[in-house]
Parts: structure tokens; C-alpha cells; sequence
């Protein structure tokens, strides 16, 4: 075996295709970018998922033309290509390397090698670690159900296409400020106001009775 070169950073594994959990890659990639929040440049690796989901919004509404010119024309096209010059030029600064891995009862794994451009500095190279996940889930369909909570920022595994929130407590809180739950919360408050107000008529003709 060659040694691995200085530059080269070995990448994750490829996560393995599994029948019990479908989703395994897209929630590998919900978690490398949690791990990764906060630190220098991974705004850059956030980015990158959600301007690969914003084209395919974009290609699911003109209903995924076979061809990739369709994709990048027209008014939403020329929204598709600024994003994906984006997308092009954060990956342009790697060089990835497939390497053959092992065959396993669900497929082959195969890690990837990155090799950096000399315009990387290296503080900022763990913003790549998370790429050949996220190009695996792209691959692969689920990358579309990565996404970020409106709440907490929290990454996470959409089970429903709507779903904004990444848990129950941010879904309500979610809930709470959005106008159907505003208008529901006025509208109880209304109703228990009434209840109160006929209580009180009530406990008046009631201790009037008594009188
Ligand atoms: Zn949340």
C-alpha cells in the first residue's frame, strides 16, 4: 500500500444502504452537521446542503425535466444556476478520490480520499468532512429531507415533507407563533372568556335565588 499523502484527508465512509432504516444516510448527515455548527467557515458546509435542496425545489417545480439545461432556465433556472455557481465553487477546492472499500451483505463501501487545493488553508478543512455524506444522501434521494429547524437551527430528519420543526416541543412552539395558532390560541382565550362571564351570571342568579 502507498502511504497516504500529507494533503490528502481521508474521508468518512460511505454509509452502507440499510433496508431496516432507509433514512441512515440522511440522518448521517443531519448529524455531521450538528457536530459541526458553531465552528470556523461551517456556515460554507450548511450552505452547501441547502442550496443543493433550494435546486431541487427548483427542478421538482418545473417536475424534474429529463434534461439539465431545462433545470437552469427560464426565471427559477437562473436561480438554480447562481446556486448551483455556488455549489461548484465550494466543491471546486477539493479533488475527490473514490477508493474501492469492501463488499458487505448491502453493497460496496467506498470511502472517499480528499485531496485540497493549495487555496484551502488547513483551519479550514474540516468544513469538507461532511461532503461525501451529504453527495451519498444527494445520490441517493434523501439529502431532500435534511433540514433545519425554523426554531432551534437544529439539523434534522424530516418524516413528513412539511415538517419545519425538529421535535415536538418546537413544533408546538412553532405552532404557537404561526397565525392558524394565534388565531386557534384568540379563539380559545375568546370561548373561555365567554365560560367565565356565563359562570358568573350564573353564580349571580343563583345566589340572587338564594336571597
Ligand atoms: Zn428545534
Amino acid at each position: 500500500m502507498t502511504r497516504r499523502r500529507n494533503r490528502g484527508l481521508r474521508g468518512p465512509r460511505l454509509v452502507q444502504p440499510h433496508p431496516k432504516d432507509e433514512m441512515a444516510d440522511a440522518k448521517q448527515v443531519a448529524g455531521e452537521l450538528n457536530r459541526g455548527r458553531g465552528m470556523p467557515g461551517f456556515r460554507q458546509t450548511e450552505q452547501l446542503v441547502r442550496d443543493l435542496n433550494e435546486i431541487d425545489q427548483i427542478a421538482r417545480k418545473v417536475e424534474y425535466p429529463s434534461s439539465i439545461e431545462a433545470v437552469y432556465t427560464g426565471q427559477l433556472g437562473e436561480m438554480a444556476k447562481r446556486l448551483r455557481l455556488r455549489v461548484d465553487r465550494f466543491l471546486g477546492a477539493v479533488d475527490f478520490k473514490v477508493l474501492l472499500g469492501m463488499p458487505s451483505q448491502y453493497g460496496w463501501s467506498a470511502p472517499y480520499e480528499l485531496s485540497f487545493k493549495k487555496r484551502v488553508n488547513k483551519s479550514r478543512r474540516h468544513i469538507y468532512t461532511p461532503v461525501g455524506f451529504i453527495l451519498d444522501a444527494a445520490f441517493s434521494g434523501h439529502l431532500r429531507s435534511v433540514a433545519q429547524c425554523n426554531i432551534c437551527q437544529t439539523w434534522f430528519v424530516m418524516r413528513k415533507k412539511d415538517h419545519r420543526s425538529c421535535s415536538n416541543s418546537c413544533r408546538e412552539k412553532d405552532f404557537r407563533s404561526s397565525d392558524n395558532g394565534r388565531a386557534k390560541r384568540a379563539s380559545y382565550m375568546r370561548r373561555y372568556r365567554a365560560g367565565l362571564r356565563r359562570r358568573d351570571r350564573e353564580n349571580l342568579r343563583i345566589s340572587r335565588k338564594k336571597s
